[in-house]
């Protein structure tokens, strides 16, 4: 507001009145982006670092906003859980998910998966009138593991009947369970057993500056043994240098994810990407 004039309203407006507005503005616009189908789906690859073979994809949500352009998820999801939007939000985001596993099931590998972000509100607020998830896929010839859900930390702490029945319905369907973010909350190490998780993401934050010798590699090499120990795979997110690949590899951490690998994409990159990562 450098050359605004005094009398400018705008010159006084406090930043936190600003943020209000800009939130009650995309409550607003987020409410019909979805009828106007404004959401895509990209999908970014999880890498076996042992053998560099590629099964898995994260499914990660992207809003083209008409005029604002690309808005990062980081700052509509959490509107969209205030709002509610998350519930049916989530749902389209399962179905394309289902619909892109059931073609990769086909044309990449019989075993593919892809895991989805399911946000604490959806547990809370779950769509009754939606098919369970697991009919759905079995609707497109597929079992519960072509799916994983990826929740974070506190839901584990939940002590609503409700969702805990919903996280143990979704385990006996097959269905994976991820703990995105690990190391980040405050999830005790008796609930992991008590869930049945699949696989355990070690957080971004863990990853970014590990180095020989430092306490990041001392907690990975630790999250690392832990889950083996429990039945576990373990994922490290953010992987962006081949130092960080060699030293997560050489800890025994089974998958990586990253932009070294490659960054989220459509579904139609994601295939040359993954012929292109394999062939070498
Ligand atoms: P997340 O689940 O932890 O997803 C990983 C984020 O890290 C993604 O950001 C991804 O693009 C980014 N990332 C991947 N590799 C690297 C890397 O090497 N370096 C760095 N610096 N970042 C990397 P994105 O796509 O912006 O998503 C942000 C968050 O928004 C997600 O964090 C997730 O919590 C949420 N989100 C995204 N899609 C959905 C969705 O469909 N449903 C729900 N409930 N939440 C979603
Ligand atoms: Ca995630
Ligand atoms: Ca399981
Ligand atoms: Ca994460």
């Amino acid at each position: 507001a450098k050359g605004a004039g005094r009398n400018r309203y705008s010159f006084f407006t406090p930043a936190l009145q600003e943020a209000a507005q800009w939130r009650a503005q995309l409550t607003r616009d987020l409410r019909v982006a979805l009828a106007q189908d404004q959401f895509r789906v990209v999908y970014q690859p999880i890498v076996e670092l042992a053998t560099g073979a590629i099964h898995k994809a994260e499914a990660l949500l992207r809003w083209q906003h008409p005029t604002r352009g690309l808005v990062s998820p980081a700052e509509f999801i959490p509107i969209a859980e205030a709002c509610g939007l998350i519930v049916p939000l989530g749902e389209w985001v399962f179905q394309q998910a289902a619909d892109q596993v059931q073609a990769w099931c086909k044309t990449l590998s019989p075993q593919f998966q892809i895991s989805i972000n399911k946000s604490p509100v959806q547990f809370e607020n779950p769509d009754l009138q939606a098919t369970p998830w697991i009919e759905q896929l079995r609707a497109r010839g597929l079992s519960g593991e072509s799916i994983v859900v990826e929740i974070t930390e506190g839901l584990l702490l939940s002590t609503s009947a409700g969702v805990v029945e919903q996280l143990l319905t979704m385990s006996d369907d097959g269905i994976g369970v991820s703990l995105d973010d690990f190391g980040t909350g405050y999830s005790s190490l008796a609930y992991l057993q008590k869930f049945d998780i699949d696989f355990i993401k070690i957080d971004q934050s863990f990853v970014r500056q590990l180095v020989p010798g430092s306490t990041d590699l001392a907690l990975c090499q630790a999250i690392i043994a832990m889950a083996h120990a429990l039945g576990m795979k373990v994922i490290a997110e953010g992987v962006e240098t081949d130092h960080q690949r060699a030293l997560l590899s050489a800890a025994g951490c089974d998958y990586g994810q990253g932009y070294l690998f490659s960054r989220p994409v459509a579904a139609a990159e994601f295939e040359r990407v993954r012929a292109q990562l394999t062939t070498h």
